[in-house]
């Protein structure tokens, strides 16, 4: 494998991880997934890689009871459509709660966990995922 890739794979782990995305710091907008250019200065962005402090907000969520491959052992789970207290919104798990805990704007924060057994492969994915902020 070329330095390159490993790089580029490294990369990946490390966004994924870490919550790793971009800004624009001619208008401050934040982005995660990151992009590399901003929708709204165009070519007078100015992009730079950022990490997300992982502090956020619920800004909406439902409560899963028939999970994809992989989940089952988990259910019934909450999915989240978590509002970072930079501004972008990502979905992720919130883990270690009752759902009759989580309303709208409940502080959740980023933590590190065992996302999926993933099927036949047996490969174990890691990622983020958020717990209540207490
Ligand atoms: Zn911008």
């Amino acid at each position: 494998m070329a330095s390159n890739s490993i790089s580029l794979m490294w990369r990946g782990i490390q966004q994924r991880y870490n919550l790793i995305g971009t800004k624009c710091k001619t208008c401050g907008q934040a982005f995660f997934p990151p992009r590399k250019n901003c929708p709204k200065c165009r070519r007078k962005g100015q992009i730079e890689e950022l990490k997300f402090s992982g502090n956020g907000k619920v800004f909406s969520h439902s409560v899963v009871h028939a999970p994809p491959e992989g989940f089952e052992n988990q259910v019934p789970y909450i999915i989240s459509l978590v509002e970072l207290e930079e501004g972008p919104l990502v979905t992720a798990q919130i883990v270690d709660c009752e759902p009759s805990e989580i309303q709208i704007g409940t502080k959740v924060k980023k933590v590190f966990r065992r996302v999926s057994e993933g099927g036949k492969s047996g490969i174990i994915n890691y990622g983020y995922k958020f717990v209540l902020d207490r």
